[in-house]
């Protein structure tokens, strides 16, 4: 929904809303914010808010490190698990130079900029993400423990499910927010939950999914309990997966629909140029050494395949009508930045749109047994940054500065993991909290 600035300030005068969090998604997918007080709103909105961007990581140089956030009005909710009196606002924000240049670094210009250049070509899209997580229990001194919440598994219920009334309690705040949330449920590892959103806007989906992973921590802080998006927490459990759902629109038609019986080409070459690319992604998809262990392994794909049928393949196109058609893409796990990773999806679908690409034959058969001919999804870290150095797709997609900041870092993480005696044990000090 859009508001005018006016039309804010009155609803943040009625609402007793005091603070005003501007918030911001770093290069790896970690949420930052500033809290300014409510008066200082049209402040903000007319020159921004200047931040020290050399204290983000991969932002910035000391020598040009004042960056702006600039409030997207569109985007404002209040935080539900603050107090209820002198509440907290939110919105999200485009991160600027002091003269008004977009910062290359921010990912929701960047996806922002690629919905607009396939909308220009006719085409918007739909994303929704299904997002699993682990509750792990907390310590006497409220430290996170790697003791799951529960011993339950995949759809159980209560009381071996004990995560009911903390998702429950997700799915209202969420609701409250704007989000909707459509199913929610225990997943196959212990502690471990899902929960899938209404399909919107890339951008809007990627901002939700912010907004669901601050939610998810607030709530099991609030319940004594410690939330992970690590995409392998328990080295012999389940990962966790970010589930992608895609559909490609053009004159108001989803052209995902009848897939199974009779594939538009213009959906399938969306899916051929997602395939095609996805290797080269993968280091924005599964940004953790970790990320490697999940893949390959309980439901999460290992090679480049599709499938109308079975759940070991890289894209599944489900069994759907009407507006539900949709391909899902299996791989990113939840530790990704979104705004990212949604871009170059639509970037690498487009491409493959502009092409005609045709589509490889389906896999249907189980992906897991490493059939000869499938191309494999990078092993580690260090085999999807060699592909990802080679890319010219990443190149001509993505700003150099992004790309040779996250590379460099994401390079750095791969070295020192690698040099660890004890990776999975790193993996936990390094990441968890
Ligand atoms: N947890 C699996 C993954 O890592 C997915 C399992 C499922 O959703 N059925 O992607
Ligand atoms: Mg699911
Ligand atoms: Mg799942
Ligand atoms: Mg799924």
């Amino acid at each position: 929904m859009s508001h005018t600035l006016s039309q804010l300030m009155q609803f943040i005068e009625e609402n007793d809303i005091k603070f005003i969090r501007l918030a911001f998604c770093d290069m790896f997918g970690v949420q930052k914010n500033i809290a300014i007080m409510a008066s200082q709103l049209p402040h903000a909105v007319e020159s921004g808010i200047s931040f020290d961007a050399s204290a983000i990581a991969g932002f910035a140089n000391i020598a040009e490190s004042d960056l702006f956030l600039a409030p997207d009005l569109d985007t404002f909710a209040i935080l539900p698990w603050r107090p209820s009196e002198g509440c907290v606002g939110r919105f999200f924000c485009n991160i600027k130079y002091p003269d008004g240049r977009p910062f290359e670094g921010d990912g929701r210009h960047l996806l922002q900029t690629m919905e607009q250049k396939a909308a220009q070509a006719g085409y918007r899209f739909l994303l929704g993400p299904e997002c699993e997580f682990y509750l792990f229990e907390t310590d006497e001194k409220g430290r996170p423990t790697l003791e799951p919440f529960d011993r339950a598994g995949y759809f159980d219920i209560a009381p071996m499910d004990r995560g009911e009334n903390v998702r429950r309690e997700i799915c209202l705040t969420l609701e409250e927010m704007g989000i909707q949330p459509e199913r929610s449920h225990h997943e196959q590892g212990p502690g471990q939950n899902e929960i899938d959103f209404r399909c919107a806007s890339p951008l809007h989906a990627a901002d939700d999914l912010m907004t669901m992973r601050a939610a998810v921590k607030a709530i099991a802080a609030q319940n004594g309990l410690f939330a992970s998006f690590l995409p392998k927490p328990l080295q012999d459990e389940s990962g966790s997966g970010l589930h992608i759902n895609l559909s490609i629109f053009q004159n108001g038609v989803n052209l995902f629909e009848n897939f199974r019986t009779d594939p538009h080409p213009t959906a399938a070459a969306f899916l051929a140029g997602i395939l095609r690319r996805i290797p080269e992604i993968t280091v924005f998809a599964d940004p953790l050494p970790g990320s490697y262990e999940r893949l390959g392994r309980c439901e999460a794909p290992g090679v480049v395949s599709w499938s109308c049928q079975n759940r070991s393949s890289l894209v599944r196109v489900p069994a759907a009508s009407g507006p539900d058609c949709r391909m899902e893409l299996r791989s990113p796990d939840p530790s990704c930045n979104p705004y990212y990773v949604t871009a170059l999806l639509l970037a690498a679908g487009f491409e493959g749109v502009q092409e005609g690409l045709s589509l490889p034959a389906a896999a249907d058969y189980d992906a897991f047994a490493r059939p000869a001919g499938l191309t494999p999804l990078p092993a580690n870290l260090d085999e999807a940054l060699a592909l990802a150095r080679e890319s010219e797709f990443l190149k001509q997609v993505l700003p150099e500065k992004l790309l040779v900041d996250y590379l460099g870092h994401k390079q750095r993480e791969a070295d020192a993991y690698a040099a660890e005696s004890k990776p999975y044990e790193y993996e936990i000090r390094q990441y968890f909290e």
